[in-house]
């Protein structure tokens, strides 16, 4: 396909059967070569487009902006256990002294600590900035008389999804909206 102008930001949004968002964060986005691919294959249907058009030699296409699958995609009920989970369970605050921040100066901290026993897991894992994991120690939260603000469990897929909401990308298609943070808008109405 002759490509012409610049396809930045022509990314598709990627709904589930359900018309739900596959994920929140990061949203899911295919990029446009991918979105037409399985226009072509027929496995999406075309939501909304956008205005901007590729021409092959024998048809001119829309890019889709948001297209959704034609066969829902149950999601897991276990979400993986990665340093990136726990801090979307710990909306990026740190479980000490609860200041958010950004992933690159967020660490991770085992309540009990590692030397004494402790587990790396959902329920022994929280967020922590470098200073709270350093004043923190190798002490127990019991010797500490630190302890987390919110008690660490194995959060569910639907409610890491949940949390990612309040987190958007910088970049929001206006054709997006409408599959995005719907009912906290009509909560809020
Ligand atoms: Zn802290």
């Amino acid at each position: 396909m002759g490509v012409s102008f610049a396809l930045q930001n022509s990314s598709a949004l990627v709904l589930n059967a359900d018309f739900r968002p596959l994920s929140y964060f990061p949203l899911s986005l295919w990029p446009w070569q991918n979105a037409i691919k399985a226009v072509f294959l027929g496995r999406v249907n075309v939501v909304a487009q956008y205005e901007r058009v590729v021409h092959s030699p024998s048809q001119s296409i829309n890019l889709p902006s948001v297209i959704s699958l034609k066969e829902y995609i149950p999601l897991g009920r276990k979400p993986a256990f990665t340093r990136f989970n726990v801090f979307l369970r710990d909306r990026f605050t740190c479980q000490y002294c609860g200041h958010g921040y950004v992933t690159e100066d967020l660490t991770f901290d085992h309540v009990v600590p590692r030397s004494r026993g402790g587990r790396t897991t959902w329920e022994n894992v929280v967020t922590a900035c470098a200073p709270c994991n350093l004043s923190k120690g190798h002490r127990m939260p019991g010797e500490s008389g630190v302890f987390p603000l919110r008690h660490p469990i194995e959060p569910s897929n639907f409610q890491l999804h949940e949390q990612g909401r309040s987190f958007p990308p910088n970049f929001l298609h206006e054709s997006w909206r409408d599959f995005l943070y719907w009912d906290s808008e009509l909560e809020n109405g």
